[in-house]
């Protein structure tokens, strides 16, 4: 009957747990940021450690909610991960990244090569190699001006089909970075089994740094097995003299993080670029 009916629709509404209605609400609240702009690329410059020049720019994402405020990607970056939105995220970044990196290049700002982080996810499902493709075509670009980073979690789920696309990727020019080096499983055999040119060491062992027994010794083994093995090494959450002193000495590549600048936005990049450019 008709009660009956509606007996069972009030059981499924109350079945429906808040974690459910959160996620329909995320999900919802994701495509309309997309469509309203809420989301914005800030830039964070690598410098060389021999000769002080920017090496590249890493690309990081802005969530400026109109009623949360700035949401950290550490926060919606694992959440749009779970809810399966990842993918259509790496995309704009990537299509976003790309037409910034032509823009510069009319304006004379040479950024010699873009980092652009791309999730686990986005090797198994979505099109990377297509995405790319079509971004760099669409804004007159070369593959080298383009640099993957990706962590080691890439390679977990689904090895042969990450190592494919990486091939893929890698014929178009592009280059790979593996991210936060040192934290996740089996590093060392992805190192010689995938086409990685970059080993970023993860800040946590920069961090303690002098502080902290062996930590100076880990990345001093870091450096030198990357060098051994002709990768490009760069460590990240530099914040003290002290930290660059001791890469420099081992002869690590690049180094990012606050001692040299934090991540900009557009305008304030543009500037940065200008003053470093008179030094
Ligand atoms: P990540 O790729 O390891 O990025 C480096 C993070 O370290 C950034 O955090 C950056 O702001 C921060 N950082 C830079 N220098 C320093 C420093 O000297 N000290 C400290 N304490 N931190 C420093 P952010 O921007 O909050 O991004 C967090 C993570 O979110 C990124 O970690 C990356 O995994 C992810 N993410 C950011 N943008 C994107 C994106 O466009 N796509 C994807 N898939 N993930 C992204
Ligand atoms: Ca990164
Ligand atoms: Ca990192
Ligand atoms: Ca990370």
């Amino acid at each position: 009957s008709k009660e009956l009916g509606r007996n069972s629709f009030q059981m499924y509404k109350a079945s429906m747990n808040a974690r459910s209605l959160e996620r329909l609400s995320m999900q919802s609240r994701f495509q309309s940021a997309l469509e309203n702009g809420e989301f914005e690329l800030y830039f964070q410059p690598l410098k060389c450690l021999v000769s002080g020049r920017i090496t590249s720019l890493e690309c990081l994402l802005r969530w400026h909610d109109p009623n949360l405020g700035m949401i950290s990607p550490a926060q919606f970056i694992p959440l749009a991960e779970e809810l399966g939105l990842i993918v259509k995220l790496d995309e704009w970044v990537i299509d976003r990244a790309c037409a910034q990196l032509a823009h510069w290049q009319k304006m004379n700002i040479d950024v010699r090569h873009l980092a652009i982080n791309v999730s686990a996810q986005h090797l198994t499902q979505g099109d990377l190699v297509n995405s790319l493709h079509n971004a760099l075509s669409k804004y007159e670009l070369e593959g080298n001006q383009i640099e993957l980073e990706l962590t080691e979690g890439c390679f977990i789920s689904n090895f042969q089909c990450a190592k494919d696309v990486l091939s893929s990727v890698k014929k178009m020019g592009v280059s790979i970075a593996l991210d936060d080096f040192g934290t996740g499983y089996s590093a060392l055999s992805y190192l010689t089994k995938l086409p990685i040119d970059i080993l970023k060491i993860d800040p946590s062992f920069i961090a303690k740094i002098p502080d902290e027994y062996g930590n100076s010794e880990i990345v001093s083994a870091i450096v030198a097995m990357a060098k051994a093995l002709k990768l490009h090494v760069v460590a990240e959450g530099v914040e003290k003299q002290e930290q660059m002193r001791f890469l420099q000495k081992l002869g690590c590549h690049a180094m990012q993080g606050y001692l040299y600048c934090k991540p900009l936005s557009q305008a304030a990049w543009c500037e940065f670029y200008q003053a470093e450019k008179l030094i």
